[in-house]
Order: C-alpha cells, then sequence, then structure tokens
C-alpha cells in the first residue's frame, strides 16, 4: 500500500471505530498510527484493540503504529446532591475538601495537593472552559473560596483546569501507571504522556518504558510552554494537544504555539502532531468546513509529521469520510510548490554529526540528480528521522531488521518502513535496498537511488556510508 503523502495521518480509536473492518478501512482510507485513548478505555480491553491492528498490519503488510494515549492527572469536582448547581456570576462558591455533595455554594475537589496550591487571583476553569472563577481567599489545603466570573450549569465531576496554578502532582496517577504497564505489554509502539508540565514528567514514563515504547510529550499546559525547549529535548516525540490548551491559554495564542512546535520538533528530528477539532464538523456531517480543510492545510503547510483526528474517528458519524479528506488535502498540499518552498525555508542546519552530514549528503545528491528514494539502513530509527528533518523531496525507504522500529518512525514525515533481515555486505545493501524500492513502487528499472547505511551492519548510531545504485532488470527479477 503505497501512501502519496509526506505526512502522517492519525486517527482515535472508539465506538465508531474499534472493529476489524473499520480498522482495515480506516487504514486504507489513509491512516498511519491509530490513536487508543486510555480516557475512554477500559484497560482489560487494550489488548484486544492492539491486537485487531496488529491483525490489520498483517493483512496490509505494511507497519502500523500504536500510539497509546495516558489520560494523566485529569482534575475533577466531586458530585452535586442534585447531580448539578447552577452558579451565578459573582456569587462566591467555595472547593474543599468535604466530600458531602455540592449545591450552589461548594462542592468538593477531592485533590488536596491542589487545595494546598490554589492561589488568590488563580482562575479556575470548569468544562473545558465553559465556567471560569477566580480564587479570593484560601484556606491551605482545606478549601480556597471563589468569585464566579462566567456562570453557568455545573454537574457531577466535570474537569477543571487550572491554567494559573503549577500542579504538585505527579506524571502519571495510579490509573496512567497501570495502563503504561499494560501497553507496555501488549507492545505499542507509542505513549503519549498527558498534562505534562516539566520535562521530569517525561523521563518519569522513559524510565518505566525503558526503551519498550517511546514517549511522546503533549504540550497542552501554560506551564509546559514555559519549559518547552528541555522537555523537546527529553520528548521523543510532541503533540500540540489543542484541546486543553485553548482552555488553558487564551485561544487566539493558540496558532502561534503551534507554529513554535512544530519548528522546534524540526529542527531537534522530533516528530509532531498537530492535533484536535481539526475535521470536528465531520462529527456530524460528511463534508468539512472550509475553515477546517484550511487549518487541516495549515498544519501540512507548517510541516507537521502528522495531523489527528480525534472524535471524528472515535466517536462520529464519518470516520472514513474523515480519513479520507485529511488524505486529500495532505496529498493537495504537498504537490504545491509553495509547500516545498515553505518547507526548505525552514531547513535546520546540520549537527556536527556524523549521521546529520550523511543525512544532508543524501539529501543533496537526491535533489541534485532527481532522485526520488533515498534508502536508508537503519537499526534504532535514528537514521531515519536525521533524514526526515532534511524533508528531502525524496520518499525516505527505511529498512530494519526490527519491526518495532518499522513502526515507531512510521510516525515520522515522509518515512516509508519495510522490515527485512540485516544486510550481510554493501553488496547486499544496495541489491536490496533497490529490490525494496521496486516492490514499494518508489522506484523502476532504470532509477537510481541513494544508499544510506552504518558499516559494520547492526551497529546503531553509526551511520557513516552512502552510495547511490541503479536499479536494473536483476532486482525486478527479484521483487
Ligand atoms: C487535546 O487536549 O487536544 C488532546 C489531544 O487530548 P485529549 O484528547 O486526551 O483531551
Amino acid at each position: 500500500m503505497k501512501r502519496l503523502r509526506r505526512t502522517k495521518i492519525v486517527a482515535t480509536l472508539g465506538p465508531a471505530s474499534h472493529t476489524p473492518e473499520m480498522v482495515e478501512k480506516l487504514h486504507k482510507a489513509g491512516v498511519d498510527v491509530f490513536r487508543i485513548n486510555m480516557s475512554h478505555l477500559p484497560r482489560e480491553k487494550l489488548r484486544d484493540q492492539v491486537g485487531m491492528i496488529r491483525a490489520q498490519e498483517v493483512k496490509a503488510q505494511r507497519p502500523i503504529t500504536v500510539l497509546v494515549d495516558l489520560q494523566g492527572p485529569k482534575l475533577r469536582v466531586g458530585a452535586f446532591a442534585e447531580d448539578f448547581a447552577t452558579l451565578t456570576e459573582g456569587a462566591t462558591f467555595r472547593l474543599d475538601d468535604d466530600p458531602a455533595p455540592g449545591d450552589a455554594t461548594r462542592v468538593s475537589l477531592p485533590h488536596p495537593e491542589i487545595l494546598g496550591a490554589l492561589e488568590k487571583g488563580h482562575a479556575v476553569l470548569i468544562d473545558d472552559g465553559k465556567l471560569r472563577l477566580v480564587v479570593e481567599s484560601v484556606e491551605q489545603g482545606r478549601s480556597a473560596t471563589t468569585r464566579v466570573v462566567v456562570g453557568g450549569r455545573i454537574s457531577n465531576r466535570k474537569g477543571v483546569s487550572l491554567p494559573d496554578t503549577a500542579l504538585p502532582v505527579a506524571a502519571m496517577t495510579d490509573k496512567d501507571r497501570a495502563d503504561l504497564e499494560t501497553a507496555l505489554e501488549v507492545g505499542v509502539d507509542w505513549v503519549a504522556l498527558s498534562f505534562v508540565q516539566r520535562p521530569e514528567d517525561v523521563a518519569e514514563v522513559k524510565k518505566v518504558a525503558r526503551g519498550r515504547a517511546q514517549v511522546l510529550a503533549k504540550i497542552e499546559k501554560p506551564q509546559a510552554l514555559a519549559r518547552l525547549d528541555e522537555i523537546m529535548e527529553v520528548a521523543d516525540a510532541l503533540m500540540v494537544a489543542r484541546g486543553d490548551l485553548g482552555v488553558e491559554m487564551p485561544l487566539e495564542r493558540v496558532p502561534g504555539i503551534q507554529k513554535r512546535i512544530t519548528r522546534g520538533g524540526r529542527r531537534l528530528g522530533k516528530p509532531v502532531i498537530v492535533a484536535t477539532q481539526m475535521l470536528e464538523s465531520m462529527i456530524t456531517s460528511p463534508v468539512p468546513t472550509r475553515a477546517e480543510v484550511s487549518d487541516v492545510a495549515t498544519a501540512v503547510y507548517e510541516g507537521a509529521d502528522g495531523v489527528m483526528l480525534s472524535a471524528e474517528s472515535a466517536a462520529g458519524s464519518y470516520p472514513v469520510e474523515a480519513v479520507a479528506q485529511m488524505n486529500r488535502i495532505a496529498e493537495e498540499v504537498e504537490r504545491d510548490t509553495l509547500y516545498w518552498q515553505i518547507i526548505k525555508s525552514q531547513q535546520a542546519e546540520p549537527e556536527a554529526t556524523g549521521s546529520d552530514a550523511i543525512a544532508a549528503a543524501a539529501n543533496r545528491i537526491a535533489a541534485t540528480l532527481g532522485i526520488s528514494t533515498i534508502a536508508a539502513w537503519t537499526f534504532s530509527g535514528s537514521t531515519a528521522l536525521r533524514l526526515a528533518r532534511e524533508r528531502p523531496d525524496s520518499t525516505i525507504l527505511a529498512l530494519t531488521p526490527r519491526r518495532d522500529t518499522a513502526r515507531r518512525i512510521s510516525l515520522a514525515w515522509g518515512v516509508h518502513a519495510v522490515v527485512t533481515r540485516d544486510a550481510s555486505d554493501a553488496d547486499d545493501m544496495a541489491f536490496r535496498a533497490c529490490k525494496f524500492a521496486l516492490r514499494a513502487k518508489l522506484a523502476k528499472v532504470g532509477d537510481r537511488i541513494v544508499i544510506v547505511a552504518g558499516v559494520p551492519f547492526g551497529t546503531p548510531g553509526a551511520t557513516n556510508m552512502i552510495r547511490i545504485a541503479f536499479v536494473t532488470a536483476e532486482h525486478a527479477a527479484r521483487a
């Protein structure tokens, strides 16, 4: 299954799509990465869901990436005596540690550490920012008395966002830890961490994962933006999680933040996914709005590695149509010469490493000779990611003996990964690279391809070789 585009499509599974038939349809329509959201999925179902995706992988004979999204420390109020209350503007409302059911004057906030961290003047947003309170006084660790700035209906266990408060909470809740263990057991490729505040949060997940999965940091809190560079250094990939970001920050700041994160990821060679409300109206309509099409196109023009569907594919009425639409938008943008001008204008200088020097040289050779495929023999996947950082016109054909590597790097821009045994010598390296380029329809007889590799073979992080090879009838006979 050859994809024409470089930008990857991430689709969230959910009630509208978590059957083998739908997984197949979504994959055929263009999904490269399936996201499983642990905010909604019972842990005991994770193995089955991953199994369904792996079965499609076998059917399609293409690596498919599985991304598990941990819920993170989502804060919620307690319950109300009448299941809800209506808060009026100007009234006072208390958040406290009393588990008794709430009313229009108070409700429990069952997070003692948060009650201890709130300070006078801090904003308290409820239900995705629909209600807004401001803290007027605190009784440390026991309660916070607030003034209602924007009132409305508040019901049982609604989510709470605290944009001004550095939350003294661990990166992972007990639920996250248990979900992570299961995710690692069933062999997912990427784990996304929600509500990251500090680089240490990401480091903690990496410590537990011990290389069994890559770790993606969801950027959705102002505290994460304050330490963005450090978080980017630690994380293996990033997500612009615009849903919660748009609650915790003024909405108009989100587009600029998106640009900053996509550029930062590109500079570091770390994949960036742009997420949330991309084709939101397709939850209920077969056709998106013009603004949504423009939003997806903008993320692609910015050079994002992936664009993501959430409720559109998880719970909407048109999941396949949404993927097909995203596919068409990305293909169209990537056909635009302006896209390539923008991509080239953001080219980051190679770092002073052998693998970056080789990646830059391979890109230059391919551009000079009009070569459409750069084959990279890669063990850890790093060579393919450094090539993706170059954003070459050519497709990156990543050849790896490791299935987990192939699945992980399939998240990255322009990478077409194939699992095959490692090359035994330089001739084998060239011969099989040509054969796989033909088989994937990335080259035809008479074309040249660029090949990069590290010698001795099978040694991670030793990219030191570059070669140009002709694709011949002999390769075709063996493809
Ligand atoms: C988001 O907030 O944009 C996001 C992707 O996270 P979630 O879907 O888990 O709320």
